[in-house]
């Protein structure tokens, strides 16, 4: 079991991630609170995306769904800005993350784990315009891909959990995304 879980991080660490770790999911944090920061729409993709809340499903029943699975891949990207109001270095960043996650996500799906869940952050990103906005039908249900947050998880805790830092320095920005799996 080990030589697998080395060898997802492995994989995952080949495309660029800073840093990879395979703990089981009972190790992870999940808290329905998270749900009320979505509500306060600081990002500004509540209910405008359809992996978001309230769209992403009931709280409670996602953290369930997550806690059905055995363990989960997490890994992180770290980026550098030129200072905190870099916007394009985060919006680069941000973009690179989503880039990252999506190879990660096509290799995966290739392997004979038994379920799999596919985790990133923020909304979906895989539309330039998330089709919620247009009122229409999800463009790519197979491919969406939901929050950590949308699953309520705790996503500090899950970095200290993993062995990762949350923040990695003065002038850089962290994302975080996850794989759940069972073997
Ligand atoms: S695949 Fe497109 S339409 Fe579906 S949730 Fe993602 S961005 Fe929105």
């Amino acid at each position: 079991m080990q030589k697998l879980f080395e060898a997802l991080s492995d994989t995952v660490l080949s495309k660029g991630a800073y840093k990879a770790a395979v703990i089981p999911v009972s190790d992870v944090s999940v808290d329905a609170s998270f749900r009320s920061l979505c509500e306060q729409n600081v990002c500004g993709s509540y209910g405008k995306n359809w992996m978001c809340p309230p769209d992403a499903g009931d709280i409670d029943e996602l953290m369930a769904a997550l806690k059905s699975y055995e363990y989960i891949l997490v890994y992180q990207t770290v980026s550098t800005l030129e200072d905190s109001y870099d916007f394009e270095g985060m919006a680069d960043a941000a973009e690179k993350h989503h880039k990252l996650m999506y190879e990660i996500r096509e290799d995966i799906e290739k392997t004979d784990l038994k379920r799999k869940l596919f985790l990133g952050a923020g909304g979906c990103r895989l539309c330039k315009v998330c089709a919620k906005r247009t009122n229409e039908p999800c463009r790519h249900p197979d491919k969406a891909t939901p929050s950590l947050e949308a699953y309520g998880v705790n996503v500090s805790k899950l970095a200290a959990a993993a062995g990762m830092k949350y923040i990695n320095g003065v002038n850089t920005v962290t994302y975080f995304g996850a794989v759940l799996f069972d073997i």
